[in-house]
Protein backbone atom coordinates (compact mmCIF):
# COMPACT_ATOMS: atom_id res chain seq x y z
CA UNK A 1 0.00 0.00 0.00
CA UNK A 2 2.90 2.02 0.88
CA UNK A 3 4.52 1.83 -2.80
CA UNK A 4 1.04 2.41 -4.16
CA UNK A 5 0.38 5.71 -2.35
CA UNK A 6 4.10 6.86 -3.16
CA UNK A 7 2.84 6.12 -6.93
CA UNK A 8 0.02 7.97 -6.06
CA UNK A 9 1.37 11.18 -4.92
CA UNK A 10 3.87 11.25 -8.01
CA UNK A 11 1.49 10.34 -10.54
CA UNK A 12 -1.22 12.20 -9.51
CA UNK A 13 1.17 15.28 -9.14
CA UNK A 14 2.66 15.67 -12.03
CA UNK A 15 -0.52 14.61 -13.90
CA UNK A 16 -1.47 18.65 -13.25
CA UNK A 17 1.11 19.23 -15.66
CA UNK A 18 -1.25 17.00 -18.19
CA UNK A 19 2.29 16.06 -19.46
CA UNK A 20 2.62 18.05 -21.86
CA UNK A 21 1.71 21.79 -19.77
CA UNK A 22 1.24 23.14 -17.15
CA UNK A 23 -1.74 25.42 -15.69
CA UNK A 24 -0.81 27.26 -12.61
CA UNK A 25 -4.68 28.07 -12.25
CA UNK A 26 -5.40 24.50 -11.76
CA UNK A 27 -2.90 24.26 -8.87
CA UNK A 28 -5.18 26.16 -6.97
CA UNK A 29 -8.08 23.86 -7.78
CA UNK A 30 -6.28 20.57 -6.77
CA UNK A 31 -7.32 19.03 -3.35
CA UNK A 32 -5.13 17.93 -1.09
CA UNK A 33 -5.00 14.72 -2.37
CA UNK A 34 -2.61 15.40 -5.46
CA UNK A 35 -4.98 13.35 -7.85
CA UNK A 36 -8.16 14.96 -7.61
CA UNK A 37 -9.49 17.47 -9.73
CA UNK A 38 -12.16 19.68 -9.67
CA UNK A 39 -13.46 20.33 -13.53
CA UNK A 40 -16.45 22.11 -14.14
CA UNK A 41 -19.13 20.43 -16.09
CA UNK A 42 -22.75 21.52 -17.90
CA UNK A 43 -24.50 24.03 -15.90
CA UNK A 44 -21.33 24.58 -13.79
CA UNK A 45 -21.82 21.40 -11.74
CA UNK A 46 -18.61 20.57 -10.65
CA UNK A 47 -16.91 17.09 -10.74
CA UNK A 48 -14.32 15.40 -8.80
CA UNK A 49 -11.73 13.89 -11.36
CA UNK A 50 -9.44 11.03 -10.54
CA UNK A 51 -6.53 12.90 -12.77
CA UNK A 52 -3.32 10.80 -12.95
CA UNK A 53 -0.42 9.40 -15.14
CA UNK A 54 -0.10 6.25 -16.05
CA UNK A 55 3.39 6.23 -16.24
CA UNK A 56 5.90 9.34 -16.08
CA UNK A 57 8.72 7.88 -17.36
CA UNK A 58 9.15 9.27 -20.53
CA UNK A 59 11.53 8.97 -23.66
CA UNK A 60 11.06 12.32 -24.88
CA UNK A 61 12.97 15.63 -23.79
CA UNK A 62 10.40 18.35 -24.24
CA UNK A 63 12.53 21.32 -22.50
CA UNK A 64 9.80 22.41 -20.49
CA UNK A 65 8.25 19.61 -19.28
CA UNK A 66 8.85 18.09 -15.60
CA UNK A 67 8.85 14.67 -16.88
CA UNK A 68 11.98 15.00 -19.33
CA UNK A 69 14.12 11.86 -19.83
CA UNK A 70 16.60 13.66 -18.64
CA UNK A 71 15.46 14.71 -15.29
CA UNK A 72 16.20 13.30 -11.82
CA UNK A 73 12.98 12.80 -10.75
CA UNK A 74 11.54 9.90 -8.98
CA UNK A 75 9.66 7.81 -12.16
CA UNK A 76 6.75 5.39 -11.03
CA UNK A 77 4.41 3.33 -13.37
CA UNK A 78 0.77 2.18 -12.60
CA UNK A 79 -0.97 -1.28 -14.55
CA UNK A 80 -3.73 -1.26 -16.04
CA UNK A 81 -5.31 -2.98 -13.63
CA UNK A 82 -3.77 -1.62 -10.95
CA UNK A 83 -4.81 2.06 -12.29
CA UNK A 84 -8.59 0.69 -13.05
CA UNK A 85 -9.55 -1.36 -9.38
CA UNK A 86 -7.84 2.13 -7.67
CA UNK A 87 -10.27 3.80 -9.67
CA UNK A 88 -13.30 2.14 -9.10
CA UNK A 89 -12.82 1.59 -5.50
CA UNK A 90 -12.10 5.57 -5.51
CA UNK A 91 -15.85 6.26 -7.50
CA UNK A 92 -17.61 3.59 -5.28
CA UNK A 93 -17.04 5.19 -2.65
CA UNK A 94 -18.14 8.77 -4.18
CA UNK A 95 -14.82 10.22 -4.07
CA UNK A 96 -14.53 11.58 -7.18
CA UNK A 97 -17.17 11.40 -10.37
CA UNK A 98 -14.82 10.40 -13.55
CA UNK A 99 -11.38 9.79 -14.88
CA UNK A 100 -8.99 11.90 -16.30
CA UNK A 101 -5.82 9.29 -17.97
CA UNK A 102 -3.18 10.76 -19.06
CA UNK A 103 0.91 9.87 -19.17
CA UNK A 104 4.49 10.63 -20.53
CA UNK A 105 5.63 8.37 -23.79
CA UNK A 106 6.59 5.63 -21.85
CA UNK A 107 8.65 3.08 -23.92
CA UNK A 108 7.40 4.20 -26.78
CA UNK A 109 3.65 6.16 -27.85
CA UNK A 110 1.67 3.04 -29.18
CA UNK A 111 2.65 0.81 -26.36
CA UNK A 112 1.65 3.64 -23.53
CA UNK A 113 -1.51 4.16 -25.53
CA UNK A 114 -2.31 0.37 -25.48
CA UNK A 115 -1.90 0.36 -21.66
CA UNK A 116 -3.99 3.40 -21.13
CA UNK A 117 -6.67 1.78 -23.22
CA UNK A 118 -6.57 -1.44 -21.62
CA UNK A 119 -7.19 0.75 -18.24
CA UNK A 120 -10.30 2.04 -19.18
CA UNK A 121 -11.40 -1.59 -21.16
CA UNK A 122 -11.02 -3.08 -17.69
CA UNK A 123 -12.90 -0.51 -16.23
CA UNK A 124 -15.64 -0.60 -18.80
CA UNK A 125 -16.05 -4.14 -19.06
CA UNK A 126 -15.10 -6.20 -15.40
CA UNK A 127 -16.51 -2.99 -13.47
CA UNK A 128 -19.04 -1.85 -15.76
CA UNK A 129 -17.96 1.79 -15.14
CA UNK A 130 -20.08 3.58 -17.96
CA UNK A 131 -19.06 7.02 -16.37
CA UNK A 132 -17.06 9.78 -17.80
CA UNK A 133 -13.49 9.02 -18.65
CA UNK A 134 -11.32 11.78 -20.60
CA UNK A 135 -7.99 9.94 -22.16
CA UNK A 136 -4.93 11.61 -23.72
CA UNK A 137 -4.01 10.18 -26.77
CA UNK A 138 -0.29 10.25 -27.23
CA UNK A 139 1.42 11.55 -30.38
CA UNK A 140 1.70 9.55 -33.30
CA UNK A 141 -0.08 6.66 -32.38
CA UNK A 142 -1.68 3.92 -34.72
CA UNK A 143 -5.22 4.39 -36.27
CA UNK A 144 -6.40 1.24 -34.93
CA UNK A 145 -5.54 2.56 -30.82
CA UNK A 146 -6.99 5.95 -31.55
CA UNK A 147 -10.43 4.00 -32.69
CA UNK A 148 -10.17 1.79 -29.72
CA UNK A 149 -9.50 5.01 -27.03
CA UNK A 150 -12.69 6.82 -28.87
CA UNK A 151 -14.90 3.92 -28.32
CA UNK A 152 -13.63 3.94 -24.72
CA UNK A 153 -14.05 7.55 -23.77
CA UNK A 154 -16.12 10.08 -23.32
CA UNK A 155 -13.36 12.64 -24.17
CA UNK A 156 -10.44 12.17 -25.88
CA UNK A 157 -7.43 14.76 -25.87
CA UNK A 158 -4.04 15.63 -27.82
CA UNK A 159 -1.88 18.19 -26.84
CA UNK A 160 -0.72 20.12 -29.71
CA UNK A 161 1.76 22.20 -27.25
CA UNK A 162 2.43 24.97 -29.73
CA UNK A 163 0.95 26.78 -32.46
CA UNK A 164 3.50 25.34 -35.55
CA UNK A 165 6.72 23.40 -36.21
CA UNK A 166 8.82 26.69 -35.80
CA UNK A 167 7.32 26.97 -32.18
CA UNK A 168 7.51 23.50 -31.08
CA UNK A 169 10.74 22.92 -32.34
CA UNK A 170 11.40 25.02 -29.87
CA UNK A 171 10.34 23.25 -26.48
CA UNK A 172 9.58 19.42 -27.91
CA UNK A 173 13.00 19.17 -30.39
CA UNK A 174 11.59 15.74 -30.39
CA UNK A 175 8.19 15.88 -31.98
CA UNK A 176 7.71 16.20 -35.80
CA UNK A 177 4.82 18.74 -35.66
CA UNK A 178 2.61 17.66 -38.98
CA UNK A 179 3.78 13.79 -38.56
CA UNK A 180 2.90 13.55 -34.87
CA UNK A 181 0.33 15.97 -33.72
CA UNK A 182 -1.40 17.37 -36.84
CA UNK A 183 -2.26 13.97 -38.74
CA UNK A 184 -2.96 12.57 -35.37
CA UNK A 185 -5.46 14.93 -34.21
CA UNK A 186 -6.95 15.30 -38.65
CA UNK A 187 -7.31 11.09 -37.67
CA UNK A 188 -9.47 12.10 -34.18
CA UNK A 189 -11.21 14.28 -36.20
CA UNK A 190 -12.39 11.89 -38.97
CA UNK A 191 -13.49 9.24 -36.63
CA UNK A 192 -14.76 11.32 -33.98
CA UNK A 193 -17.42 11.74 -37.13
CA UNK A 194 -17.94 8.19 -37.51
CA UNK A 195 -17.71 7.36 -33.80
CA UNK A 196 -18.91 10.93 -32.10
CA UNK A 197 -17.48 11.49 -28.67
CA UNK A 198 -20.04 12.23 -25.95
CA UNK A 199 -17.52 15.28 -24.62
CA UNK A 200 -15.64 15.52 -28.02
CA UNK A 201 -12.03 16.25 -28.71
CA UNK A 202 -9.51 18.92 -27.04
CA UNK A 203 -6.69 20.10 -27.16
CA UNK A 204 -3.68 22.39 -25.25
CA UNK A 205 -1.26 24.51 -25.88
CA UNK A 206 1.73 26.10 -23.90
CA UNK A 207 1.91 29.51 -23.30
CA UNK A 208 5.32 31.97 -23.54
CA UNK A 209 7.17 29.12 -23.48
CA UNK A 210 8.32 28.90 -27.59
CA UNK A 211 8.34 32.32 -28.40
CA UNK A 212 4.98 32.62 -30.16
CA UNK A 213 2.53 35.45 -29.97
CA UNK A 214 -0.98 35.86 -29.33
CA UNK A 215 -1.50 36.19 -32.46
CA UNK A 216 0.06 33.36 -34.08
CA UNK A 217 -1.67 31.29 -31.04
CA UNK A 218 -5.39 32.63 -32.01
CA UNK A 219 -5.21 32.41 -35.49
CA UNK A 220 -4.04 28.45 -35.09
CA UNK A 221 -6.98 28.24 -32.59
CA UNK A 222 -9.14 29.61 -35.01
CA UNK A 223 -7.47 27.12 -37.89
CA UNK A 224 -8.02 24.25 -35.19
CA UNK A 225 -11.61 25.00 -34.44
CA UNK A 226 -12.39 25.16 -37.88
CA UNK A 227 -10.80 22.49 -39.54
CA UNK A 228 -11.48 19.95 -36.62
CA UNK A 229 -14.45 20.93 -34.93
CA UNK A 230 -12.97 20.86 -31.54
CA UNK A 231 -14.79 21.36 -28.70
CA UNK A 232 -12.15 23.15 -26.69
CA UNK A 233 -8.92 24.14 -26.77
CA UNK A 234 -6.72 25.02 -23.30
CA UNK A 235 -4.07 27.63 -22.24
CA UNK A 236 -1.13 26.15 -20.03
CA UNK A 237 1.17 29.32 -19.15
CA UNK A 238 3.91 28.16 -19.03
CA UNK A 239 6.26 27.97 -15.70
CA UNK A 240 9.74 27.09 -15.34
CA UNK A 241 10.34 23.87 -13.80
CA UNK A 242 13.75 23.00 -11.71
CA UNK A 243 16.18 20.91 -13.24
CA UNK A 244 14.96 21.59 -17.16
CA UNK A 245 16.91 23.49 -19.76
CA UNK A 246 14.10 25.73 -19.35
CA UNK A 247 14.23 26.67 -15.71
CA UNK A 248 15.53 30.20 -15.66
CA UNK A 249 13.00 31.49 -17.71
CA UNK A 250 10.13 33.41 -16.96
CA UNK A 251 7.02 32.54 -16.20
CA UNK A 252 3.97 33.29 -18.23
CA UNK A 253 1.86 36.44 -17.05
CA UNK A 254 -1.43 34.73 -15.91
CA UNK A 255 -3.18 37.77 -17.19
CA UNK A 256 -2.02 36.31 -20.71
CA UNK A 257 -3.24 33.12 -20.14
CA UNK A 258 -6.98 34.86 -19.08
CA UNK A 259 -6.93 37.31 -22.41
CA UNK A 260 -6.32 34.40 -24.44
CA UNK A 261 -9.27 32.23 -23.13
CA UNK A 262 -11.71 35.17 -23.65
CA UNK A 263 -10.29 35.61 -27.20
CA UNK A 264 -10.80 31.93 -27.75
CA UNK A 265 -14.63 32.81 -26.74
CA UNK A 266 -14.69 35.39 -28.71
CA UNK A 267 -13.87 33.33 -31.62
CA UNK A 268 -15.44 30.10 -30.48
CA UNK A 269 -19.29 31.66 -29.75
CA UNK A 270 -19.03 35.12 -30.67
CA UNK A 271 -18.06 34.96 -34.41
CA UNK A 272 -15.02 36.89 -33.79
CA UNK A 273 -11.88 36.32 -36.25
CA UNK A 274 -8.15 36.81 -34.91
CA UNK A 275 -7.77 39.26 -37.37
CA UNK A 276 -10.16 41.40 -35.80
CA UNK A 277 -8.27 41.31 -32.39
CA UNK A 278 -6.25 44.71 -31.26
CA UNK A 279 -2.26 43.11 -30.86
CA UNK A 280 0.26 45.31 -29.47
CA UNK A 281 3.15 45.84 -31.54
CA UNK A 282 4.53 42.42 -30.27
CA UNK A 283 1.20 40.58 -31.51
CA UNK A 284 0.13 39.80 -28.08
CA UNK A 285 -3.22 40.71 -27.02
CA UNK A 286 -3.35 43.95 -24.85
CA UNK A 287 -3.39 42.43 -21.41
CA UNK A 288 -5.10 45.32 -19.47
CA UNK A 289 -8.46 45.12 -21.03
CA UNK A 290 -10.72 42.12 -22.35
CA UNK A 291 -10.26 41.89 -26.08
CA UNK A 292 -13.83 42.26 -26.97
CA UNK A 293 -13.45 46.08 -25.04
CA UNK A 294 -10.36 46.63 -26.92
CA UNK A 295 -12.25 45.57 -30.38
CA UNK A 296 -15.12 47.56 -29.85
CA UNK A 297 -12.91 51.05 -28.63
CA UNK A 298 -11.08 50.66 -31.61
CA UNK A 299 -13.86 50.15 -34.11
CA UNK A 300 -16.35 53.26 -32.71
CA UNK A 301 -17.98 53.55 -36.46
CA UNK A 302 -19.54 50.37 -35.59
CA UNK A 303 -21.45 52.19 -32.52
CA UNK A 304 -23.77 52.78 -30.74
CA UNK A 305 -26.14 49.88 -31.42
CA UNK A 306 -29.72 50.60 -30.84
CA UNK A 307 -30.69 48.06 -28.34
CA UNK A 308 -34.33 47.76 -29.41
CA UNK A 309 -33.01 46.89 -33.33
CA UNK A 310 -29.56 45.43 -32.93
CA UNK A 311 -29.27 41.85 -34.41
CA UNK A 312 -28.11 38.80 -31.72
CA UNK A 313 -24.44 39.25 -33.65
CA UNK A 314 -24.21 42.90 -32.85
CA UNK A 315 -25.56 42.77 -29.53
CA UNK A 316 -22.71 40.04 -28.36
CA UNK A 317 -20.40 42.51 -29.59
CA UNK A 318 -20.90 45.04 -27.08
CA UNK A 319 -18.68 44.78 -24.64
CA UNK A 320 -20.64 44.13 -21.03
CA UNK A 321 -23.30 41.95 -23.24
CA UNK A 322 -23.06 38.07 -23.44
CA UNK A 323 -24.73 35.59 -25.22
CA UNK A 324 -27.15 34.73 -22.18
CA UNK A 325 -27.71 39.00 -21.81
CA UNK A 326 -28.42 39.49 -25.72
CA UNK A 327 -30.66 36.61 -25.54
CA UNK A 328 -32.13 38.21 -22.72
CA UNK A 329 -32.86 41.26 -24.63
CA UNK A 330 -34.02 40.08 -27.72
CA UNK A 331 -36.94 38.36 -25.35
CA UNK A 332 -37.42 41.48 -23.36
CA UNK A 333 -37.73 43.92 -26.51
CA UNK A 334 -40.49 41.73 -27.26
CA UNK A 335 -42.92 42.43 -24.40
CA UNK A 336 -42.40 46.57 -25.19
CA UNK A 337 -39.47 49.11 -26.65
CA UNK A 338 -36.86 49.23 -24.11
CA UNK A 339 -36.52 52.89 -23.40
CA UNK A 340 -33.73 53.13 -20.85
CA UNK A 341 -30.90 51.33 -19.26
CA UNK A 342 -33.00 50.41 -15.94
CA UNK A 343 -34.98 48.50 -17.92
CA UNK A 344 -31.88 45.89 -18.45
CA UNK A 345 -31.89 45.45 -14.75
CA UNK A 346 -31.82 41.56 -13.76
CA UNK A 347 -30.79 40.67 -17.07
CA UNK A 348 -27.58 39.30 -17.19
CA UNK A 349 -25.17 41.98 -18.62
CA UNK A 350 -22.70 44.71 -17.24
CA UNK A 351 -24.51 47.76 -18.13
CA UNK A 352 -22.01 49.98 -16.56
CA UNK A 353 -19.98 48.51 -19.38
CA UNK A 354 -22.05 48.30 -22.28
CA UNK A 355 -23.54 51.76 -21.66
CA UNK A 356 -21.43 54.24 -24.03
CA UNK A 357 -21.92 51.09 -26.66
CA UNK A 358 -25.56 51.16 -26.75
CA UNK A 359 -28.90 53.82 -27.38
CA UNK A 360 -32.12 53.25 -25.89
CA UNK A 361 -35.30 53.91 -28.24
CA UNK A 362 -32.59 56.02 -29.75
CA UNK A 363 -31.44 57.88 -26.99
CA UNK A 364 -27.86 58.01 -25.89
CA UNK A 365 -27.22 57.46 -21.99
CA UNK A 366 -23.71 59.03 -21.10
CA UNK A 367 -22.53 57.29 -18.16
CA UNK A 368 -22.78 60.34 -15.94
CA UNK A 369 -26.31 60.77 -16.10
CA UNK A 370 -26.84 56.95 -15.90
CA UNK A 371 -29.42 55.96 -12.85
CA UNK A 372 -27.71 52.84 -12.18
CA UNK A 373 -24.74 53.34 -10.60
CA UNK A 374 -21.07 52.62 -12.54
CA UNK A 375 -18.75 50.82 -9.89
CA UNK A 376 -15.49 51.79 -11.51
CA UNK A 377 -13.57 49.98 -9.05
CA UNK A 378 -15.28 46.57 -9.90
CA UNK A 379 -15.59 47.28 -14.38
CA UNK A 380 -15.43 44.30 -15.51
CA UNK A 381 -18.00 41.51 -14.24
CA UNK A 382 -17.35 40.01 -17.11
CA UNK A 383 -20.21 39.14 -19.29
CA UNK A 384 -18.95 35.83 -20.60
CA UNK A 385 -19.81 32.53 -19.43
CA UNK A 386 -17.35 32.48 -16.54
CA UNK A 387 -13.80 31.42 -17.97
CA UNK A 388 -13.40 28.13 -16.15
CA UNK A 389 -10.03 27.09 -17.07
CA UNK A 390 -10.99 23.75 -15.58
CA UNK A 391 -13.89 23.44 -17.65
CA UNK A 392 -14.71 19.80 -19.04
S1 LIG B 1 6.51 13.83 -24.32
FE1 LIG B 1 7.51 15.71 -23.68
S2 LIG B 1 5.92 16.90 -22.68
FE2 LIG B 1 5.15 14.82 -22.84
S3 LIG B 1 5.78 13.87 -20.90
FE3 LIG B 1 7.42 13.43 -22.32
S4 LIG B 1 8.89 15.08 -22.04
FE4 LIG B 1 6.98 15.70 -21.11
Amino acid sequence: MKVLTKKLKILGETARFDVCGYTRSVDSAYHLNSFIYPAVGGKNKVYQLFKVLLSNFCKANCFYCINRKDRDCPRYRLEPAELAELFFSLWKKGYVDGLFLSSSIDKDANSTQEKMNRAVEILRRKYNYSGYVHLKVMPGVDEILVKKAIRLSSRISLNMEAPGTKFLKNISPDKDFSALLLKNLNRMCLLNREYPLPAGITSQLIVGAAGESDRDITSFVFHLYKKFNLKRVYYSGFEPIVKTPMEGLPPCAPLRELRLYQADILIRQYGFTPSEFVFDKKGNLILDKDPKLVWAENNPERFPVEVNTASIEELVRVPGIGLIGAKRILLRRKEKRITSPEELKGIRINISLSLKFLTFNGRYFKRESCLIPCDENNPVKEEYEPVYINQI
